[in-house]
Order: C-alpha cells, then sequence, then structure tokens
C-alpha cells in the first residue's frame, strides 16, 4: 500500500509567494481534477497523471472540459476546493449562501460578538424613495439593541450579586447579546469563511446569477471574477438560465390559482413520518448483519417481544460514545416536521445540512418571537414599537420590491419551514440543539421535534437527547455509564 499526499488547501498569501520564487506562473487545483478523472482510463499510476498533468497544464484543462461537456463526468470538479472569506454581506445574504449544503462554513455569531451597527442598503431600495427612512429605522432597531445590551447585562448581574469570575461574567455577557439581537435588522453585516469544491461553487455561481436579490447576484459575481482565471475548465455552466430564473416565480403565479387556506398556527406538527419506524430500522440492523431479504427480517422484528425489540436497539448502539454518529440503519426512518421560525432560530437550523429544510419567505403576519428576558426586563412595549414601526416600512418596500423588503425585518420576525429529516440526523441535531448550552429558541423547536419523534418511534429513540443528559439516558438503559474517550489537549 501506498499513500500519497497530493494536495491540500494553502492559505492565498503563501500561493502568492511561491508565484513569486516560481518560474511556473499556473497554480491551478484543475490538474487534480484531470489527473483524476483520467484514472478510470488509464494503466499508469495516480502519481504519474498527476505530474503529467501538472507538466501540461493546458492539456490539462481541455481534457477536464472534454470529460464534463462530453461525458457529463461532472464529478471530477469536486477534486479542487476553493477557500472564500465572505466580509461584509448581510444576515438575509447569509440565507441564501448557506442554503447549498455541501460546503463549509464558519460565520460570526451574534450571540459572542458585539455588533457595531453596519448594515447593508440594498440597491433595490438605495434607489428609492424610502431609502431614508430604511437607515433611520435601522438606527432606531441598533439603538434599542445597544440598550437592551445593556439593561439586559445589568439585569442578570442584577440576579447573580457579587459574581466575579471572568468565566460567568462572559457568560452573562453572551446571553445578553443572544436575546438583544433579536432586535437588529437582516441587513445586519456578518462574515463568514467557506469552503467549497468547484463543483458547488459552479452550482452557487450559477443560481447567484438568476437571483431576484441585487447583492446575491454581485456575490455570484464576486466569487467568480475570483476563481475564473484559476480554475476555468471546471467551472463552466455559471451563467444565468432559464431554469433558475423562472421556475419559482412561474410556479408562484401558477399556484396563486389554486385555493389555499391560510393557517397562523405557529405549533412544530409532525406532518408525516415512516409508520412502523422502530421495526423498520431494526428489520435494517437484522439485514446489515445477515443473508435475509428486508421482508424477512421485517417478518422476524415484528415477531419480538417489545423486550427483545430493546435488546436488539441495546446492542446496536452499547458502544456509542458521544462524538459516534447513530448506525446508518437509523436513516431508514423519516419524519416531515412544519414549524413557524425566527430569523434568530432558523439562521442556526439552516446549518444543519444533512435534512432537507424548505422555507417561506419572513411574514410579519406569522408575528413576532420576543425573548422572554425582554418581557422580564418590562422592555416589551419598547419592543414592539420599533417592530411597529419597522413593519409599516416593511409593507411600503414590498410595495416597489418584495425581495428586498425582507431586508429591515428583524430576528424577530418569522417564517414558516417544512423539515424532513431521519433519525439518525436527528439524533444529532437533538444532541447538538436540545442541550443546555443551545440557544433557547431553537432549543423549544428541537425539543418538540423530539417528542413528537419518540411518540411515534418509542424503541429507536431511546438515547435520543442533548449531550449534556446522555450520560444518565444511557445509565437508565443499560445501568452503567457510556465509555467516554478522552483526547487528549495539545501541549
Ligand atoms: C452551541 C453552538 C454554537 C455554535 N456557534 C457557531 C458559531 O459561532 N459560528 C458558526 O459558524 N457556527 C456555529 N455553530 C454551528 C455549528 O458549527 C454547525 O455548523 C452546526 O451545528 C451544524 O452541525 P454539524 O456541522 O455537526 O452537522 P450537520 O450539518 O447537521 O451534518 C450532520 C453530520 O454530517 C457530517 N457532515 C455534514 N457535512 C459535512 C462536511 N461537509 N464534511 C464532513 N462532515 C460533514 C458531520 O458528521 C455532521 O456532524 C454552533 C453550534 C452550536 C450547537
Amino acid at each position: 500500500m501506498k499513500v500519497i499526499l497530493a494536495g491540500y488547501n494553502i492559505d492565498t498569501g503563501l500561493i502568492k509567494k511561491l508565484k513569486r520564487l516560481s518560474s511556473n506562473n499556473v497554480f491551478t487545483p484543475e490538474t487534480i481534477s484531470a489527473a483524476y478523472a483520467r484514472i478510470s482510463r488509464s494503466p499508469r499510476s495516480v502519481s504519474t497523471l498527476r505530474k503529467e498533468a501538472l507538466k501540461e497544464v493546458e492539456k490539462a484543462r481541455l481534457s477536464n472540459r472534454r470529460i464534463i461537456f462530453e461525458m457529463s463526468h461532472h464529478s471530477i470538479a469536486e477534486h479542487a476546493v476553493f477557500n472564500f472569506d465572505i466580509i461584509g454581506i448581510s444576515r438575509r445574504a447569509v440565507e441564501e449562501v448557506e442554503r447549498f449544503r455541501l460546503c463549509s462554513y464558519t460565520e460570526k455569531s451574534q450571540r459572542y460578538v458585539t455588533l457595531e451597527g453596519d448594515y447593508v442598503i440594498p440597491e433595490e431600495i438605495k434607489n428609492s424613495k424610502f431609502v431614508d427612512e430604511y437607515c433611520t429605522i435601522i438606527s432606531e432597531q441598533n439603538n434599542l439593541y445597544k440598550i437592551l445590551l445593556e439593561k439586559l447585562k445589568s439585569y442578570r448581574l442584577k440576579n447573580q450579586p457579587g459574581v466575579s469570575d471572568p468565566k460567568i461574567l462572559k457568560n452573562i455577557e453572551n446571553a445578553a447579546k443572544e436575546d438583544a439581537r433579536y432586535i437588529l435588522s437582516l441587513a445586519t453585516q456578518t462574515q463568514l469563511g467557506t469552503t467549497i469544491n468547484a463543483r458547488n461553487l459552479e452550482l452557487m455561481i450559477r443560481r447567484f446569477a438568476s437571483h431576484e436579490l441585487d447583492e446575491i447576484r454581485k456575490l455570484g459575481n464576486h466569487l467568480y471574477r475570483q476563481v475564473k482565471h484559476i480554475a476555468p475548465s471546471i467551472i463552466l455552466f455559471y451563467r444565468a438560465n432559464d431554469y433558475d430564473q423562472r421556475t419559482y416565480p412561474e410556479l408562484k403565479e401558477y399556484c396563486d390559482k389554486i385555493k389555499v387556506l391560510n393557517d397562523l398556527n405557529s405549533e412544530v406538527r409532525l406532518e408525516d413520518y415512516t409508520r412502523d419506524g422502530d421495526d423498520k430500522i431494526l428489520a435494517s440492523l437484522l439485514f446489515r448483519v445477515g443473508r435475509s431479504s428486508f421482508e424477512q427480517c421485517l417478518t422476524a422484528v415484528k415477531k419480538l417481544s417489545r423486550k427483545e425489540k430493546i435488546e436488539l436497539f441495546k446492542n446496536a448502539c452499547k458502544y456509542l460514545e458521544l462524538y459516534d454518529t447513530l448506525p446508518r440503519e437509523f436513516e431508514m426512518v423519516n419524519y416531515t416536521f412544519s414549524a413557524v421560525v425566527s430569523g434568530s432560530c432558523f439562521a442556526q437550523l439552516k446549518r444543519h445540512r444533512m435534512m432537507t429544510l424548505i422555507n417561506q419567505d419572513y411574514d410579519p403576519l406569522l408575528g413576532i418571537t420576543i425573548p422572554p428576558s425582554i418581557k422580564e426586563i418590562k422592555m416589551e412595549e419598547e419592543f414592539k414599537k420599533v417592530i411597529k414601526k419597522t413593519e409599516k416600512l416593511y409593507k411600503k418596500i414590498v410595495k416597489i420590491s418584495p425581495p428586498a423588503a425582507s431586508y429591515i425585518l428583524t430576528n424577530a420576525h418569522r417564517k414558516r419551514v417544512l423539515i424532513n429529516l431521519n433519525l439518525r440526523e436527528l439524533y444529532h441535531i437533538v444532541r447538538l440543539r436540545e442541550d443546555p448550552t443551545a440557544q433557547w429558541d431553537i432549543q423549544n423547536i428541537v425539543h418538540s421535534m423530539s417528542e413528537k419523534a419518540k411518540k411515534v418511534t418509542p424503541l429507536t429513540t431511546l438515547l435520543l437527547c442533548s449531550k449534556t443528559e446522555y450520560p444518565e439516558r444511557y445509565h437508565e438503559l443499560y445501568k452503567k455509564y457510556p465509555k467516554v474517550t478522552k483526547v487528549p489537549l495539545p501541549g
């Protein structure tokens, strides 16, 4: 066996330095894509193919184009990876960026960073008669943010007099930021780091080219300009097209003719789920380790007593540690939930990439989420006053540009979502988001999802709980605590 490190992503600062020192001026990940694309048909070793591609970059580029265009072997573009710093975009725009699930993101947190009030004025509003009012309302929101932040901090300090431990003081400050930010608009600027392979990047650039928001089209343009000379042979289908531009607007026009009743219910609902889910997961476990058909496994599981089924589940999960994902067989059961979530909650929910998340636009008719702490400090009325002004302006902007109107809405505003996920991913989300360290809003939503899943699949959810609760839950089931592998800290 031979394993060779073929490449890795390094900082552009270093690449520039290397370029200065090198006679070769073409630094591109395309050669790796080209070499790997040739593996399937060439008897030569991968390393040789890589060396050849590196020697003849133009030939490698030609080969990539041919393979992608003529053979639709598009996956070769996944071998080229890029990192982008994206700075000064709105939270509204981040919602569009993070729709792409096969990429990696790390974003400035409104829970941990005090915001300085920077915001985006979208072109659609900049060129309208509402621009002054837009800036005034955002200043009011930002001023209230600062007031809420101070009041929440002093309120929490008053409830914990004499605290001097810097860690507790930091927690108090973070909790204040977490709730004060509900009044901040979706125009608030943020920054993120993202890692994307060329195939996803091409899709992102293409979708953005057709996007209804100017900010997103510009972002797509920036992304394309950064890579078009570095990887021209693998970013090919990047232009706006009818499919992306017209499908949803025309679908909306068509659907407007179909009568659908309005429903302002904001409860988390389990809309659909795999029937006999417990049995199907247990049967899949039998299937995985046996030689029988799935039908025979299911028949066998149905004959087991409840106690025997629990034993089977316990056998599958007995070595499960906190960082382990459940066995793949837990993907055989799906749940569809609907919910109404705040902007803040959505910001966190959308980060879970192993589920299907479909969202509607923000809708002020769905009401707002006001953090309980804001009621406790008796600032609810002030909060609502600013919301009222916000919504008044929203209604005006909607008339000239419906998509851009959402910029003025706040983290407290809500949208309706449809979530489809399997039990394996639900375990992961519950572990992270039902935990006391998670933010309260998403904690509540995920708690409801978890309770509903437990009702319809009571056996295979016996260990469905937050990471803090896990040792106790494991103990209840196995009468001993789970193994906890210690990770050695550096130094
Ligand atoms: C308390 C808390 C604080 C947070 N603070 C911040 C913050 O300040 N900034 C910030 O940006 N995010 C923050 N996050 C979000 C966090 O970093 C994750 O993005 C989010 O929780 C989604 O979880 P996930 O990535 O584990 O898995 P999911 O996207 O739900 O995917 C499930 C699993 O699939 C696998 N997986 C999915 N995609 C990939 C991939 N591309 N490569 C490898 N494996 C993959 C992983 O095993 C992953 O655990 C925070 C989360 C929590 C719970």
